[in-house]
């Protein structure tokens, strides 16, 4: 019976020790779920590569070390808005020396007032409407008891704003009549590439264009415009070589009226090759234009930002043809000094709808006085 006892309790004793060593190496007998190892969620849509159209269905996710994914390399960026800021570099640079000099002394002095009046008319901006902005500056300074140049160079920016702010730079359109846009100016100024740059946008806002060449003296004109037209999603109507310009944008607008179309984008000369006088023709163009069932709702004068002050004399040319709705401003990416803005607005009292930063279709912007201003005066190159 002792030995019974004894033999029993060892078994007791020798079972808890094997089941308590168990426990501590994490041996089988355990509750608890054995410690997992994180798998990365597979992606919701695996990253497209070139060729990848037709891959089958991903494969199941492996259980692997996490992998460092890249981001995917972006391949197209959307369309960027040019800024005035950054395409504006070479106007910028005529202002900046005389700007920077004229904040370097504290007080407003008699040299103050020249650097301004030299760094206005360098720009472009012309001797006439230079004295007419300085004179009203003047008088701010006075009211204002302004003795600080950097306030006085605020208040020039705030006055040049406020001028090129005045008038509707909205594109007219009414419903109802197909509504004719007119392009005018002299040859090379960018009339039809305009066109066509008016002419994506306004595709993209859902409107159905047909574009007019009417510049029927200059060969390579109609031929830019069709390949415009294609690209942009709009219709084209083209004449004979060196036709009459009305007769296309009659044709234009009747095709427009009879299709349901919205808006007539007509090309003209900027050049004859015959003894018509341009502006007479241009009349004639708008009174054509204007009959039933069309409707002139913009007469939009181009004018290359790097012609300086003739610009001025071909825009009050143009505005005594054809009574204008506003300028398109191009290339005012280029060696432009940018002034030629302030004179249209103060000489004519034209709006500056438009502006052209470059040669691509995206490179045309509605006129912003605040961006452009600032844009000029910037100091940080
Ligand atoms: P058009 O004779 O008035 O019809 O002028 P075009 O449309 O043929 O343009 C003349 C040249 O100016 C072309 O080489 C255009 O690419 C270029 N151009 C037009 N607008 C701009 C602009 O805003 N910036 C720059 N840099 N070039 C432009």
């Amino acid at each position: 019976m002792e030995i019974v006892i004894i033999v029993l309790a060892l078994v007791v004793v020798l079972g808890g020790t094997a089941w308590f060593v168990s426990q501590r190496r994490g041996g089988a007998t355990t509750l608890e779920p054995p410690p997992t190892r994180e798998v990365p969620a597979p992606p919701a849509e695996p990253p497209v590569l070139e060729g990848d159209a037709d891959v089958a269905a991903p494969a199941p996710p492996v259980v692997t070390e996490p992998e460092v994914v890249e981001e995917p390399e972006v391949r197209e960026a959307p369309p960027v808005k040019p800024s005035f800021r950054e395409r504006l570099s070479k106007a910028r640079a005529t202002l900046t020396g005389y700007v920077g000099s004229v904040l370097s002394r504290e007080k407003v002095d008699a040299e103050t007032w020249d650097e301004l009046e030299e760094a206005l008319i360098r720009a472009d901006v012309g001797v006439a409407t230079t004295t007419d902005i300085l004179d009203r500056l003047r008088e701010t300074v006075k009211a204002e008891g302004i003795t600080d140049s950097a306030v006085l160079v605020e208040a020039l920016k705030a006055q040049l704003k406020a001028d090129l702010a005045q008038g509707d730079r909205t594109l007219r359109f009414e419903p109802g009549a197909p509504n004719v846009w007119l392009f005018v100016g002299v040859n090379g100024v960018g009339k039809t590439t305009t066109i066509g740059k008016v002419g994506k946008r306004q595709v993209a806002e859902g409107r159905s264009v047909v574009m007019a060449a009417g510049d029927t003296f200059r060969a390579a004109a109609a031929e830019q415009l069709t390949t415009w037209a294609e690209r942009v999603g709009a219709d084209l109507v083209r004449g004979a070589e060196g036709g009459d310009p009305s007769s296309v944008i009659f044709d234009a607008v009747q095709r427009a009226a009879a299709r349901g179309q919205d808006l007539v984008l007509a090309d003209t000369a900027g050049r004859l090759h015959t003894k018509v006088n341009l502006m007479e023709e241009l009349r004639k163009v708008r009174r054509v234009a204007d009959r039933e069932p069309g409707k002139v709702t913009e007469v939009l004068l181009v004018l290359d930002a790097t012609t300086g002050q003739n610009g001025l004399v071909q825009a009050q040319q143009f505005t005594e043809a054809v009574d204008l709705t506003g300028v398109v401003l191009t290339k005012l990416d280029g060696s432009a000094k940018g002034g030629i803005a302030l004179a249209i607005q103060s000489t004519l009292g034209i709006p500056i709808k438009l502006v052209g930063l470059g040669e691509t279709a995206d490179d045309l912007v509605e006129f912003d006085p605040d961006e452009f201003v600032d844009a000029l005066f910037a100091q940080d190159l």
